[in-house]
């Protein structure tokens, strides 16, 4: 049994407790909650809160840290992807995969959204504290490919499976994909109640699936692969209509869409009535890393949409850190949005949108959620600092 004691407990169920306390027994889950008797002093200076839920990470990706040149667009990402996934050590590669994942689970990541694309982060995420769902992600831009590839992710799929691993094959996006395997790699994922999308990530991605123009487009176009057809919509419309042949809408199922910086209410209010499940993902700092841009957050909060948040990958980012990105945020966002939401974003919105909400993402009594300290904090004003990090307790 275990005590711990902070200047303020946010629970993510009322209002921070000042003085709180909260207590776990051996195997982590809470037994008690509630604030010190007048006159006691808190163990630690600063804040409790559960452990944070990654919605959107590559973590096998991990190896490409510091390679990656900044602002180069999505167009220009893509060529760097190409050019730099090879030519690594196959033990430089894992090595990096474990000290990320530990790293994410010290900081205090409970739970995780991944994404794979081969079988290399399979076994340490099976050894890892951190609850993970993998995303097996699809791409591939010739129709006639598209049986093998979904056979090939199922295979993946069986062996994290094997391991013990939640997963299920995904599709990445609208610019990698044909329609055939982008509907049909949805479909499939979605039979697991769960799927994650790369979403409106770019201008240059509507402007692709919209008008045939743009940077992406002239790359897509430049591959002499089957292109797909100017569809006169937005990227997320064209997601939606394309699932809408192979699946009756509204779906049931989690979509976590991943990004959306360049979304739009039409768009927004589409997907809303297509899917039940809707989880909005933010990975601000590869946006900035890549794009130089980060969402239109009062668009999205207009929408009352359930907000998430990502560290996406170290080919897109300098560091994995849940409290990073809250820090990216809220020094952007100061007057539109307030520390309790981004943490309700970083903690309890991705837990219901990995299903794990009955465990993870809020402090109460029976769940095992980590319990995560904040420190350096601006306890008067209920806000974390630039100086603030992030350390796992429990
Ligand atoms: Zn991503």
């Amino acid at each position: 049994m275990r005590n711990l004691s902070a200047t303020k407990v946010f629970t993510l169920n009322g209002d921070p407790v000042v003085n709180g306390f909260v207590e776990v027994d051996d195997e982590g889950a809470i037994v008690n909650i509630g604030q010190l008797p007048a006159g006691a002093t808190p163990q630690y200076n600063g804040f409790l809160i559960p452990g944070f839920v990654n919605c959107h990470c590559h973590l096998e990706l991990s190896y490409l840290k510091g390679k990656f040149e900044e602002a180069t667009g999505m167009d220009g990402f893509i060529q760097q992807i190409n050019e730099k996934r090879t030519g690594v050590e196959y033990s430089e590669r894992i090595a990096s995969i474990k000290r990320e994942m530990e790293n994410l689970y010290r900081e205090g990541v409970s739970a995780m959204g991944d994404i794979s694309n081969c079988d290399e982060t399979f076994p340490v995420k099976a050894e890892s504290k951190v609850y993970t769902r993998t995303f097996i992600e699809l791409f591939g831009t010739e129709p006639e490919d598209t049986e093998a590839i979904l056979e090939g992710a199922r295979k993946l799929a069986c062996e994290a499976s094997a391991l013990g691993l939640d997963a299920a094959p995904t599709p990445h996006s609208c610019y990698t994909m044909s329609m055939k395997l982008n509907r049909l790699s949805a479909a499939e994922g979605l039979k697991s109640g769960f799927i994650s999308y790369h979403n409106q990530e770019s201008r240059e991605e509507n402007d692709m699936i919209k008008y045939g123009t743009g940077a992406l487009a002239d790359d897509y176009n430049s591959r002499g692969t089957t292109t797909l057809p100017v569809m006169g919509i937005s990227s997320l419309q064209y997601f939606v209509r394309n699932l809408a042949k192979e699946c009756s809408l509204p779906v049931d199922g989690h979509v976590l869409l991943v990004h959306n910086v360049d979304t739009d209410d039409e768009s927004i209010e589409e997907a809303l009535r297509a899917f039940k499940n809707a989880y909005w993902v933010l990975c601000p700092l590869s946006n900035i890393f890549i794009h130089r841009k980060l969402p239109d957050i009062v668009l999205l909060k207009k929408h009352n949409l359930k907000l998430c948040i990502g560290t996406d990958s170290l080919s897109s980012n300098h560091i994995l850190s849940m409290i990073e990105e809250i820090k990216c945020l809220q020094n952007h966002f100061r007057e539109e949005v307030t520390f309790e939401e981004l943490l309700r974003w970083a903690t309890l919105n991705g837990a219901e949108a990995l299903g794990k909400e009955n465990v993870y993402g809020s402090l109460e009594i029976g769940k095992k959620p980590g319990i995560v300290l904040l420190e350096n904090v601006d306890s008067d004003n209920n806000r974390i600092t630039n100086l603030t990090t992030s350390k796992r307790l429990v």
